[in-house]
């Protein structure tokens, strides 16, 4: 979601007329977009600031704005620290993203921060602004905004605001846009996307209208899913609690919805789940994990993980790690908890676990999840893969990283330049737990989105 709105913010100053340039020097306006859910965000940004104010004094006119959930949290604390700072504005402010700079150009100094997103604003719905997207070939579409649960370790609620399902009609319309344009990939995003539409289902009841006409989310990934040209569809993140039978079944149904879910455990202890409120209990996540399983064939599940949550026992921790085994997860994104100022967590600091114990919780469950990953990976040698190419890889610019329906890289070495966004079919070769390689069969589709060719001036 942050990185998004940083494509709504560079989206909304180049059409103001700025031009992104690669090297500060060249700059004048720098703006970070902070999210706090990182890890010493906070020390980051304010040794960023110290930086940047020898930045903002070697040239007049110079600009720095900061926004982003840290800015939403802490907008009195980077005033005090940063006073050089021109922009601070929260996380329902980035659609004024542009006036508020003009505003500090001509007025000095400008704090905007909104509690909450206003409903019928609907410029404040991220997607309806400019954006400047990363990739010509793969498009994030916020479907919803802000979160209505309470998970003891999470600040997203305070920091977004309540949740907001975006209209349906403008999803599928700027879906729509975007295939158009040439993108093959979208992924709706979302803080809890599965409970798309329950707010819209609040308003019609309270209106006296039909709450059967309301939309669900699964009846949007069926639209979605069915625009022609699209070829693949994600989501991101679903919520184990509601989980709906009718969300696996259009999975199952709709050819371009891919075979991978997210599905956050958090715990396998239901005591820790409980002190975390997350609303399920594990056998109820296992369950939900087998109905998925039955229904999309060659499904892969990937999951998040906290380990050493506030009264974690070692028995609590034994259930992380039964649930971890039994769920086979293909990949596992897992954390040693750190307290987030604000959350119901971060209070309870009479139960906080040694950070000793934590480390040693964090290595043994990385064995588990690492184990069932290079299990499901090598289950993949000598299969024809369908995969998007995404270009050359960082490290080594020979070598090309793809993806799979089931989000998973895969690296090859092709004999020639290959387009990115391009679709081609991959032998897998070798596995290991955070990749597979393979050889390149063919490529089946070239991208379809055009590209801009600089001319050069004579
Ligand atoms: S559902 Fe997700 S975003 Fe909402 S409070 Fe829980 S962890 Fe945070």
């Amino acid at each position: 979601m942050n990185d998004h709105d940083s494509e709504r913010i560079s989206g909304l100053l180049e059409t103001d007329g700025l031009v992104p340039v690669q090297d500060e020097d060249d700059a004048d306006i720098v703006v970070l977009n902070t999210c706090c859910i990182r890890e010493n965000a906070d020390n980051k940004l304010y040794g960023n600031l110290g930086m940047l104010k020898r930045w903002k004094d070697a040239r007049e006119g110079r600009q720095i704005v900061v926004s982003g959930c840290l800015a939403q949290k802490d907008r009195d604390i980077v005033r005090d620290r940063a006073p050089w700072v021109d922009v601070v504005m929260g996380t329902h402010n980035v659609h004024r993203a542009a006036e508020l700079v003009e505003q500090a150009r001509t007025s000095g100094p400008v704090t905007e921060i909104l509690q909450e997103a206003v409903l019928d604003d609907h410029a404040m719905f991220p997607s309806a602004l400019p954006a400047k997207r990363v990739n010509s070939y793969d498009a994030w579409v916020t479907i919803q905004i802000g979160c209505d649960n309470s998970c003891a370790f999470c600040i997203v609620p305070t920091v977004r605001g309540a949740e907001i399902s975006r209209p349906y009609e403008d999803i599928v319309n700027e879906v729509q846009l975007l295939v158009s344009q040439g993108v093959t990939e979208v992924t709706l995003l979302g803080q809890n996307v599965n409970s798309y539409g329950r707010d819209l289902q609040l308003d019609r009841r309270r209106s006296g209208e039909s709450v059967s006409a309301a939309p669900r989310f699964s009846e949007l990934l069926r639209e979605v899913g069915s625009i022609e040209g699209l070829r693949r569809l994600r989501f991101v993140s679903p919520h184990p609690k509601d989980m709906r039978p009718e969300t696996f079944a259009t999975m199952a149904e709709v050819s371009s919805v891919c075979e991978h879910l997210h599905y956050p455990l958090q715990s396998g202890s239901d005591r820790m789940l409980a002190m975390m409120h997350r609303g399920y209990s594990a056998r109820r996540y296992l369950e939900k994990i087998v109905e998925a399983r039955g229904l999309i064939a060659d499904l892969a599940i990937s999951t998040d993980i906290i380990v050493g949550f506030p009264g974690e026992t070692e028995a609590d921790f034994q259930q992380t790690l039964e649930v971890s085994a039994a769920a086979e997860y293909d990949y596992a994104y897992t954390y040693m908890f750190s307290p987030r100022e604000g959350t119901e967590a971060a209070r309870m600091t009479d139960l906080f676990v040694d950070s000793a114990v934590i480390a040693d919780r964090y290595a043994r469950l990385r064995v588990v999840v690492e184990h069932s990953a290079v299990l499901k990976h090598e289950a993949r040698i000598g299969r024809i893969e369908d995969v998007l190419i995404e270009g050359p890889s960082r490290r080594n610019p020979v070598v090309y990283q793809a993806r799979t329906r089931q989000n998973k890289v895969v690296h090859f070495t092709p004999t020639e330049p290959i387009r990115t966004g391009s679709y081609g079919l991959v032998e897998i070769t070798s596995a290991a737990p955070h990749h597979l390689r393979g050889v390149l069969v063919e490529v089946t589709a070239d991208p379809s989105h055009k590209v801009r060719i600089p001319v050069a001036s004579l």
